[in-house]
């Protein structure tokens, strides 16, 4: 009872541990914090000194000095930097969390689904040494079909895209358990790249991955029309070094991210010829539910109808459905048991 109590009062959080972004969800409070994975590190003789973590050190990407460097140690969906992951989650995670609770938080966790265990130690070692009473890991594609309200625990099958910055993890989920799964290292990232190569090839500019980034949210399309738009972007003329504004087209951007929008598809066709019958079965009826940032790539709904022949949907509010998902979680106890990873 007093457990109960106390347990009222304390802070329980889900954590988003996004490539791309982290976010933080509290029990009774919602999303309390959604910024960038990115940790700003200074080098100096002793060592490395974090200097800014989150929207701060976003900024500073591309744009620091010799001995500064700004980090995302997820990049990938692997963590390259186990000291700076945890460092940014500690930071994340007390920035939350209010010291004079009674209680130490139960936090839950959603990581990769393609992570080691020598990686999930350091993430739930990170999570104690913020002051966690206690840990859950919970694999994104299924925080993701949980938040996009998908009913995981039934027997029947139920596939989730979740299109992440460093990876995209596509998994079939039936009885609160993941049937198949594949998380390959193509996402908003990959596409940023392509634009980046693209706009040096056709225009000799370069451009950073912010620009890119921005090129992508505003131009980007998978098919169709609307490629009469234009857009201004700045970068460095590669042959003469001096800054130049160029136009961009719709049908440009288009081009240029077909190629990991193509490998996109092939991978979720290759799930979908992997699934047992049976459950290919409840596909043709409930189709393909799409998550993550890069469910909002225009028109890529239309490409995956087109190339599968099965309904496809985008999740209400893509970038927040695995934090919401590990969060509705955190209140059921029966969920908590079958969902998060056991070791
Ligand atoms: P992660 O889970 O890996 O942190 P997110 O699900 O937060 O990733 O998605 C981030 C990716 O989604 C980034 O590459 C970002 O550029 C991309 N993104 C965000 N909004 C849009 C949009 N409207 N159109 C296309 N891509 C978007
Ligand atoms: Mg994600």
């Amino acid at each position: 009872m007093l457990n109960y109590i106390l347990r009222y009062f304390s802070n329980d959080m889900a954590i988003d541990l996004g490539t791309a972004s982290t976010l933080i969800f509290v029990k009774g409070k919602g999303i309390v914090s959604n910024e960038p994975s990115v940790v700003a590190v200074k080098k100096d003789g002793k060592g490395r000194r974090v200097l800014a973590v989150g929207k701060e050190a976003k900024a500073m990407l591309g744009k620091t000095p010799g001995n500064i460097a700004a980090i995302r140690p997820l990049k990938d969906g692997v963590i390259a930097d186990f000291e700076v992951t945890e460092e940014m989650l500690k930071y994340f995670i007390a920035k939350v969390h209010n010291r004079r609770h009674l209680v130490r938080p139960r936090i839950i966790i959603g990581v990769p689904s393609g992570i080691t265990p020598v990686e999930m130690r350091a993430v739930k070692e990170s999570a104690y040494s913020a002051g966690a009473g206690e840990v859950y890991l919970i694999e994104e594609p299924m925080a993701a079909a949980i938040g996009a309200g998908l009913p995981i625990t039934e027997p029947s099958a139920n596939m989730i895209v979740d299109i992440g910055g460093g990876t995209s993890e596509i998994a079939v989920i039936s009885l609160a358990g993941i049937v198949r799964a594949k998380s390959l290292r193509v996402g908003g990232d990959k596409l940023d790249d392509a634009v980046v190569h693209f706009v040096k090839r056709k225009f000799n500019l370069a451009i950073g991955t912010g620009v890119a980034e921005q090129i992508k949210i505003t131009m980007g399309l998978a098919m169709g029309e609307e490629e009469e738009r234009t857009m201004e972007i700045k970068g460095s003329n590669l042959v003469t070094g001096i800054p130049t504004t160029i136009q961009i087209t719709g049908a440009e951007v288009k081009e240029a991210m077909m190629e990991p929008i193509n490998a996109l598809v092939e991978a979720i066709k290759q799930v979908l010829e992997t699934t047992p019958p049976e459950l290919a079965a409840d596909m043709v009826d409930k189709g393909i539910v799409l998550a993550g940032g890069g469910a909002l790539i225009k028109n890529l709904d239309m490409v995956l109808r087109e190339e599968t022949k099965l309904p496809v949907t985008i999740a209400e509010d893509p970038l927040t459905c695995v934090v919401r998902g590990a969060g509705k979680v955190l209140d059921e106890l029966r969920l908590l048991r079958d969902v998060t990873i056991q070791n």
